[in-house]
């Protein structure tokens, strides 16, 4: 098949031919019909700073397809089958597995790192990974839902636990903050603040539901700015990682308030803790990735027109052009928020 490799000390990826194993037992083998470009998978290729698990390694986490084998002990699908890879992988036997929280289980992996991913012409997938995805979403919409879309529900609904008609903060409007924003507004948030260094970044999040756009300028205080406009929040929601943001926004978060913390930035968080935190009963949350709830929970909420994703596509692009995907998306050139590939 034809695939996207990573290969050892390489900062770009090439176009191969390479045999694809046939699926295990347990698993099912896809055609892969849409592979959506994540900023981790810029991490990986482009700069370095994530590695995966072995070489070759082909990315992409984001995958959709039409099952075209399965293996021996698969029960749950069928040849022909239109399906969404979950962006994670994990044991399958542990407590947290077996209880439904496969993000929290040791063995936890990421497709594309851990194992082959969807930057190729067919993939491989245990059947516990997989959902079914329905006629009325296109697969393009179907592969975003694994990571992009997923991950900041996880972060808002189960994490955060937003309820109707709280006000919420999402820091950063990449990839994922945006799909936060517009997660947030289909559960019912009434006030929705977003803050970036991107101009065109905001310009986007408008589409997907903010309220209020904060451009941030270099070391600006966005606590302090949020103060001056007398607002305050009940849940927020950080996809930064920049920890002088992340502390500036204590003194705005409400009694109650939860911050969640999404983002991984390049400098370890170093969070002063203070006393009004505790008086006001404020929680500061870790998530990451999703469990085998939020899939279904989405495609439902997609389906029922409840969650609109008709902005999140920039563009559609074919396996050769991988590459120029990746640079794109790091440089922000014309401010994509998804590329995805169509190998
Ligand atoms: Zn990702
Ligand atoms: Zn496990």
């Amino acid at each position: 098949m034809k695939a996207a490799i990573l290969h050892p000390n390489r900062r770009n990826l090439s176009i191969e031919n390479i045999e694809i194993p046939p699926p295990k037992p347990k698993e099912i083998q896809i055609q892969v019909k849409s592979c959506g470009v994540c900023g981790s998978d810029v991490h990986l290729v482009l700069h370095g700073h994530l590695k995966p698990n072995q070489f070759p390694c082909v990315p992409g986490h984001e995958v959709s397809g039409i099952i075209e084998k399965l293996g021996e002990e698969v029960t749950k699908f069928k040849v022909g089958d239109r399906v969404v890879l979950g962006a994670g992988t994990s044991c399958g036997r542990c407590i947290h597995c077996q209880s439904g929280r496969e993000n929290l289980c040791s063995q936890t992996g990421v497709r594309g790192f851990d194992s082959w991913g969807g930057y190729a012409e067919f993939a491989n997938a245990d059947e516990k990974d997989v959902v079914r995805l329905p006629e009325t979403i296109p697969f393009d919409i179907g592969g975003i839902l694994a990571d992009a879309v997923s991950t900041p529900y996880h972060a808002v609904k189960f994490r955060g636990n937003l309820q109707v008609g709280e006000n919420a903060l999402v820091i950063g409007s990449g990839g994922l903050g945006i799909h936060a924003v517009a997660i947030c507004k289909s559960l019912g948030a009434l006030e929705i603040l977003v803050a970036d260094i991107d101009e065109g970044s905001l310009e986007n999040a408008k589409k997907f539901g903010a309220t209020e756009c904060l451009l941030l300028g270099k070391g600006e205080n966005l606590g302090k700015k949020i103060q001056k406009m007398g607002k305050t929040v009940d849940i927020v929601l950080d996809f930064s990682g920049h920890m002088e943001t992340v502390t500036s926004i204590f003194r705005i978060t409400n009694r109650g308030g939860r911050i969640v913390l999404v983002g991984i930035g390049r400098s370890p968080l170093e969070i002063p803790i203070p006393f009004y935190l505790i008086e006001r009963q404020i929680s500061i949350l870790g998530s990451y990735g999703s469990d085998r709830r939020a899939l279904p929970d989405l495609i439902s909420l997609v389906e029922n027109g409840d969650l609109n994703l008709k902005n999140s596509i920039t563009d559609i692009l074919p396996l050769e052009k991988a590459n120029e995907a990746l640079v794109h998306l790091d440089e922000k050139i014309g401010h994509p928020i998804r590329f995805v590939l169509s190998p």
